[in-house]
C-alpha cells in the first residue's frame, strides 16, 4: 500500500521557532502512524515580503535573476531549522534546496514553471527512513540559475513533488481549517468545505482565493493528485480536492472569490474596425502583462471604448502603452481606475441552472452595488465593482445563495 504523503507547510505555519516545533510534532505523529513523509516548506512568516521590500529599496525594478537569488533564501532558513527540530526528536530529517534535488524550471525568473523533478535520490533516502525537508517556491533553470515560482509557489512545489514521488496525497497545511465557501477572514459565516472538485478549485484560485496557488491546482488536476488543505494549528480533516465523482452533490454555487489588487484601464474613442482589440492587447501582452476581464462598448459614432483589468502593479506600464497607442489612433482618452474589486461566484451546478446570473445581479442591486463589468464562464460569474463595496458584496451573495448551509 502507498504510504507516502507530501506535507507542505505555509509561512504562518513555520513563522517562528515555536511553530517549527509544532510542525515537527505533526511530522513525528504522521511517521508514528506508519506513513512515509516528504516535507515542503515556505519561508518563515512574512520573510518573503521582507526580502522583496529589501530588493525594492535597492531598485524598484530589480534584475529578476538577482531577485530570485534573493527571495529564494527565505525557504533555505526554514528547511534547515525544521530538519534540526526533527533530528532533536530522533527522526532523520534532512534539508534540501531545489538546486540540490534538481527541480528544473524554465527561465521565467520570478514566475518560473516547473519542468521536471528528480526524485531518485530522495526516494532512496525515504526508503532508508529519512524525512526530506525541501525548499518550496524555488527551482533552477538550464543555466543552473535559481528561479522562483511566483507568490504562493510552495504549493506548486508540494504538488509537483507529490506527483513525481507518486504520493497518495499532497497535504497543504495552512492557517485556516481548509477551503471555505469564501475567505473566512472576510466573512465569519464562511463554511468549511469537506470536498471540492479540481474544476471548482481552479476557478476559485484563479479568481483570487489565495489559499492555493492556481498553478498547484492545475498541476494536481493534470496528474490527478488529490490535495488536502488543512490547518497546522488545529486538528481536523480539512478539505479534499479531487476529481468529480458521479455521486458528488452539485451545488449551484460552491464558493465566492474576490480580488482587490487589480486596476481597470479604458481607452476611449477607438476606431470600430476589425483588428483593433488585437492591436490594443498585443503590446500589453508583449510587455508580459496579464490581462483579465475585457469589455468593449460600441458607441454611436463608429468608435468603441475598450476596457480591461490588469494587476495593479502593472497598471502604470499598461497606461503608458495605451497612451502611446491613443496618440497613434488620434487621441482617445485613457483612464485608469484603481478603486475596483472583482467578485466571482463559482459552482458546477450553474451548468444546469438558469437564472443564477440574474439572481447575482439582483442581489447586488438590492444592496445598491453598481456593476462595472461582467464576465462569465460555464461554472463562474464575475463582476467588477467599486473596491469599498467588496465586503458587502461577499456578504450579501453568500447569504443570497445560502452558502452557510450544507446541502441536504
Ligand atoms: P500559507 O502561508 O499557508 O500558504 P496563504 O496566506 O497563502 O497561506 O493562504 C491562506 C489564506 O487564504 C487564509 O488565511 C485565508 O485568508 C485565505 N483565503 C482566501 N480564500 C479562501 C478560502 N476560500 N478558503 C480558505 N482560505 C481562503
Ligand atoms: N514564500 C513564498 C511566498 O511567500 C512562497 C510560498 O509561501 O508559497 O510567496
Ligand atoms: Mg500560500
Amino acid at each position: 500500500m502507498n504510504k507516502l504523503i507530501v506535507k507542505k507547510f505555509g509561512g504562518t505555519s513555520v513563522a517562528n521557532a515555536e511553530r517549527i516545533e509544532v510542525v515537527a510534532e505533526l511530522i513525528v505523529k504522521s511517521v508514528e502512524e506508519g506513513n512515509q513523509v516528504a516535507v515542503v516548506l515556505s519561508a518563515m512568516g512574512e520573510s518573503t515580503d521582507e526580502l522583496i521590500n529589501l530588493s525594492k529599496d535597492i531598485n524598484p525594478n530589480p534584475n529578476l535573476r538577482e531577485y530570485d537569488a534573493l527571495v529564494s533564501t527565505g525557504e533555505q532558513i526554514s528547511v534547515a531549522l525544521l530538519a534540526m527540530a526533527l533530528q532533536k526528536r530522533n527522526i532523520k530529517g534532512k534539508s534540501y534546496t531545489a538546486y540540490q534535488l534538481g527541480i528544473r524550471t524554465n527561465s521565467m525568473h520570478s514566475r518560473a514553471r516547473i519542468l521536471d523533478v528528480k526524485v531518485d535520490k530522495i526516494k532512496e533516502e525515504i526508503s532508508k527512513g529519512i524525512v526530506p525537508v525541501i525548499t518550496g517556491f524555488q527551482g533552477m533553470n538550464d543555466e543552473g540559475d535559481i528561479t522562483t515560482l511566483g507568490r504562493g509557489g510552495s504549493d506548486t512545489t508540494g504538488v509537483a513533488l507529490a506527483v513525481a514521488l507518486e504520493a497518495k496525497e499532497c497535504q497543504i497545511y495552512t492557517d485556516v481549517d481548509g477551503v471555505f465557501t469564501t475567505d473566512p477572514r472576510l466573512y465569519n459565516k464562511a463554511r468549511l468545505l469537506k470536498k471540492i472538485t479540481f474544476e471548482e478549485m481552479l476557478e476559485l484560485s484563479s479568481m483570487g482565493a489565495k489559499v492555493l496557488q492556481l498553478r498547484a491546482v492545475e498541476y494536481a488536476s493534470k496528474y490527478q493528485m488529490p490535495i488536502r488543505v488543512l490547518s497546522s494549528f488545529r486538528a481536523g480533516e480539512g478539505t479534499l480536492i479531487e476529481e468529480e465523482e458521479e455521486s458528488m452533490e452539485r451545488p449551484i454555487v460552491s464558493g465566492i472569490s474576490s480580488i482587490d489588487t487589480e486596476a481597470k484601464l479604458t481607452i476611449r474613442g477607438v476606431p470600430d474596425i476589425p483588428g483593433v482589440a488585437a492591436k490594443i492587447l498585443s503590446p500589453v501582452s508583449e510587455a508580459g502583462i496579464d490581462v483579465d476581464v475585457i469589455v468593449q462598448n460600441i458607441s454611436a459614432d463608429n468608435t468603441t471604448d475598450f476596457t480591461f483589468t490588469v494587476n495593479e502593479e502593472d497598471a502604470e506600464a499598461a497606461e503608458k502603452i495605451l497612451l502611446d497607442m491613443s496618440n497613434s489612433f488620434g487621441g482617445g482618452l485613457v483612464e485608469v481606475d484603481r478603486d475596483i474589486a472583482k467578485i466571482s461566484i463559482v459552482g458546477r451546478g450553474m451548468r444546469a441552472h438558469a437564472g443564477i446570473a440574474s439572481k447575482m445581479f439582483q442581489t447586488l442591486a438590492d444592496q445598491e452595488i453598481n456593476i462595472l463589468m461582467i464576465t462569465t464562464s460555464e461554472i463562474k460569474i464575475s463582476v467588477v465593482i467599486k473596491r469599498d463595496c467588496m465586503k458587502d458584496a461577499i456578504v450579501c451573495l453568500h447569504d443570497a445563495f445560502d452558502l452557510d448551509k450544507e446541502l441536504d
